[in-house]
């Protein structure tokens, strides 16, 4: 086997380049790993190599060779995730996208569930008779912060494939909305479970949780994806400490978790889902403007 050395910088700076018996039988299909693998990194960088290759060989085994390269880069081996949601009938390129979502990976879910499990625990040997108040106060955040997470472009890998890829903005945004939402809803529910002297006091956190999520991805759609759960968990957060503030007797529910706050909430989350039909063009055009 002779390696050829031509000029250094052909080369990228190493004046190694693969030798010709190897490109044919690359070219072929018969070049086996390790050197397959060296091969196909080098032809990346090197315009020689594939000048070289391009040269010796008929153009339908090269296009071949580059199709399986494609082919090899942008399909990465399906993580856990992603293999269940196959396997569960669910379209490769939606699976892809879920397994994708920063809010359904294991460190998040993780947090999460820390998170409840403390309040669970404070809110369970705290009061007796009263109202889960820490507990309904927080867990309406979660479900928000995931689905912010999951669309802002900074904490997101798969950002740039969502702007290149044929899938519809607003459907994609929609997907991924209701698996978040779903995983997070789940969640709380369990933390509710384990709430169970409260009854259905506790599922209190329900309609607010629905309500600041729908507001929240509403108001992306002018005020991007950062501005617009900060300013919502914000204002969630202002109406509870003006509640306590306004609270008369001390084993009283807040405001929010009331039979009336239970219907405003419901009301804001229609209102707020009906806007975000409204505006789904946005999640399109409007992509690039949001950031
Ligand atoms: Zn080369």
């Amino acid at each position: 086997m002779t390696y050829a050395k031509t000029g250094g910088a052909a080369g990228g700076g190493t004046g190694w380049h693969v030798p010709e018996e190897d490109l044919r039988a690359y070219a072929r299909g018969d070049l086996a790993a390790p050197l397959l693998w060296s091969a196909d990194t080098h032809l990346a960088a090197c315009a020689h190599c594939r000048g070289v290759l391009a040269g010796a060989v008929d153009p339908v085994a090269l296009d071949a060779g580059w199709d399986r390269l494609d082919a090899e880069l942008d399909a990465p081996r399906p993580g856990p995730l992603e293999s269940l949601l196959l396997r569960l009938g669910v379209a490769d390129h939606t699976a892809r996208l879920l397994a994708a979502t920063p809010a359904l990976r294991r460190s998040w879910l993780g947090a999460v569930a820390a998170v409840l499990l403390l309040t669970v625990a404070v809110t369970a040997g705290h009061t007796a008779g009263g109202s889960p108040t820490l507990f309904l106060a927080l867990a309406p955040l979660l479900p928000l912060a995931g689905v912010a997470l999951s669309y802002g472009p900074a904490l997101d890998p798969t950002h740039e494939m969502a702007v290149v890829a044929p899938t519809h903005g607003f459907r994609l945004l929609m997907i991924r909305t209701v698996a978040v939402l779903a995983v997070g809803l789940g969640l709380n529910g369990l933390a509710t479970l384990a709430l169970p002297g409260y009854g259905l006091r506790a599922l209190g956190w329900l309609l607010p949780a629905l309500a600041l999520t729908t507001t929240g991805l509403a108001l992306t759609a002018r005020l991007g994806p950062v501005l617009a759960p900060s300013l919502v968990g914000g204002g969630w957060i202002a109406l509870l400490v003006t509640a306590e503030a306004a609270r008369v007797n001390a084993g009283d529910p807040l405001a929010p978790f009331t039979a009336a706050g239970q219907g405003v909430s419901a009301l804001v989350a229609a209102l707020a889902a009906g806007l975000l039909i409204l505006l789904r063009d946005r999640f399109d055009a409007g992509r690039a403007n949001a950031a």
